[in-house]
């Protein structure tokens, strides 16, 4: 027997963002024993703790999934890279520190989940939050995510934002604060400039703490539900199989590909589909894995030989290596990037309640989503659609739990999100020939005619893919269809809850970390009050 206790109150699958903060949120009730259960491995290498060897992460902490051929992109298979390993994929992200705009939560109510309005989640944002530039009524300045200003952005991603100014477009110095609109640096989930994972923040507090059991390397192949209540989780370690008990219940935090693909397993989502795959139906829900919304962005690569960027040359090792060794040192220096240095928010369509484009400035060349290597030097510019449209799917490809399930974004299957890009395209292509960027002599990569409507629409169809940010396949809402109740109980099946970006019901407009480490707080919470209530 390999886990001490095959017993506790309490599962939570998946440490990643949500899974992370609820464990850890539910930990702190000494009177609960806690387990956390993750696939991957500890997360705690030097890789993964400095931020700019982003690119040279190691396999093992990443799922790298491809996607189905999408039609509404020509036939091509995108990617999704999403974290494996303690801190999931707050441990392989771009550090990026942004909640979305408070007209997101308050649609979330008002869509009929009560208690998500602005005013019901920023209290939890806050108390998570350790912003280094202290607290106020917008932050908080001693909670556990380290949220810090970047240590050394580069002059080209600055030069980015003073362009943006040129064209009106205002400076925002905290995309948190009052006013979302607006370009700047972001703020990033860094501590001593090292990435500040969910997992660094939430569990390594609690190391050592008897009530906390961390298992790692551990599949989660079902949730066990026994007349109707779930009783524990079916894992695989290496060979061996394993069933672990939960007295008071599971929370499923293992992703918005994850918590559909373990349902499904589990013989909880559309009856039809498990039927195909033989597997034995609990309860027909047909939103588990419906819904898939994510950001889709069109990116533009720019040479410029400029030292400050990242870039695959001789000058490019030497200066990887001496901002190795200034980080080792000092935690400062070039290897402290997010590369996402510089964005902003802009409002194309008048009559959209929040910004509806996001701009983003990358430290070195992207393409392929950093799997291709490219010569040289320079940036990517990337705009992506904050509220998109289309809605996409994750189903199982095989009732094998280790084989990844299938996933369709349908990026760009419904015109107005295409209709959308484009004009954040021109924006975006309006601030590079604007100085001071325009004077640095960028050159852009395969030049398009961006006042040509077909040609601009071909382009973005062949580059485009997800910039990282897929929810909605376990939608929570007040109606029987909806996943989960907005208490994160799944409908259908007792002491079963749901917690991480799977349950946003709309994808919100920005990055989708501290949303998702909001939601597995707010997990915590219900599920303390459901035990306390038995
Ligand atoms: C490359 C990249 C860049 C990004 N950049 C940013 C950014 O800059 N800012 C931002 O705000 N957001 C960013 N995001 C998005 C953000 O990190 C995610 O939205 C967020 O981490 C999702 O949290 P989660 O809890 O839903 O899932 P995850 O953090 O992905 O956690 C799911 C966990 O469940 C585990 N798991 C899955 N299946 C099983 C199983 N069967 N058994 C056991 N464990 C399992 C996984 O290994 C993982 O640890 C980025 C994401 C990626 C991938």
């Amino acid at each position: 027997m390999w886990v001490e206790s095959s017993q506790f109150d309490v599962i939570v699958v998946g440490g990643g963002s949500a899974g992370s903060a609820a464990a850890a949120r539910l930990a702190a009730d000494p009177a609960l024993s806690v387990c956390l259960i993750e696939a991957g491995g500890r997360n705690d290498d030097a890789i993964v703790r400095t931020p700019g060897l982003l690119p040279f992460m190691p396999k093992r902490s990443n799922w790298a999934f491809d996607t189905a051929p999408m039609d509404s992109l020509n036939g091509r298979v995108g990617y999704q890279p999403r974290g494996r390993g303690l801190g999931g994929s707050s441990a392989i992200n771009g550090m990026v520190y942004i909640r979305g705009n408070r007209w997101d939560y308050d649609n979330w109510a008002a869509l009929g989940c009560t208690g998500w309005g602005w005013d019901d989640v920023l209290p939890v944002f806050k108390r998570q939050e350790g912003n280094e530039r202290g607290g106020d009524a917008l932050h908080g300045g001693d909670g556990p995510l380290n949220v810090a200003d970047q240590r050394a952005p580069s002059p080209v991603g600055i030069a980015f934002v003073d362009a943006a100014e040129q064209l009106q477009i205002p400076r925002n110095d905290d995309f948190n604060g009052p006013r979302q609109e607006g370009m700047g640096l972001y703020q990033v989930t860094q501590k001593n400039g090292q990435r500040w994972s969910a997992a660094r923040a939430f569990l390594d507090p609690l190391a050592g703490s008897g009530n906390l059991t961390v298992l790692t390397g551990a599949l989660v192949e079902r949730i066990v539900v026994e007349q109707g209540r779930a009783t524990g989780v079916a894992i695989r370690r290496g060979n061996k199989r394993e069933e672990l008990r939960a007295r008071g219940g599971v929370v499923l935090s293992a992703g918005a590909f994850g918590s559909p693909q373990i349902l499904m397993l589990s013989g909880i989502g559309p009856a039809a589909h498990l039927a195909e795959h033989g597997i034995a139906l609990v309860r027909d829900v047909p939103a588990v894995g419906a819904d898939l919304q994510d950001h889709c962005d069109y990116l533009v690569g720019y040479e410029l030989d400029d030292p400050t960027l990242f870039g695959a040359s001789l000058r490019g090792m030497w200066s990887m290596l001496k901002g190795l060794f200034e980080h080792r040192r000092h935690g400062t220096g070039m290897l402290t990037t997010n590369f996402a240095e510089s964005g902003g928010f802009v409002t194309i369509r008048p009559d959209a309640p929040a910004p509806d484009i996001q701009l983003h400035f990358i430290r070195a060349i992207i393409q392929n989503h950093g799997r291709d290597k490219v010569r040289g030097h320079g940036f990517s510019l990337h705009a992506c659609v904050l509220r998109p449209e289309s809605r996409g799917w994750v189903r199982l490809r095989s009732a094998d739990p280790a084989a990844p399930p299938a996933i369709n974004p349908n990026f760009l299957s419904d015109e107005r999100d295409m209709a959308l890009l484009r004009d954040g395209a021109r924006l975006m292509h309006r601030i590079a020939e604007t100085p001071p960027l325009s004077q640095l002599g960028a050159r852009e990569r395969n030049p398009v005619d961006y006042h040509d409507d077909a040609a601009l629409e071909a382009r973005i169809r062949a580059v485009s893919d997800t910039i990282y940010h897929p929810v909605g396949t376990c939608r929570m809402g007040p109606n029987s269809d909806d996943v989960v109740d907005p208490t994160l109980a799944l409908r259908g099946v007792e002491r079963l809850w749901v917690a991480d970006a799977s349950i946003m019901p709309r994808l919100v407009s920005g990055n989708t970390n501290a949303p998702s480490i909001m939601i597995g707080e707010r997990c915590a919470d219900f599920v303390r009050a459901s035990l306390q209530a038995a």
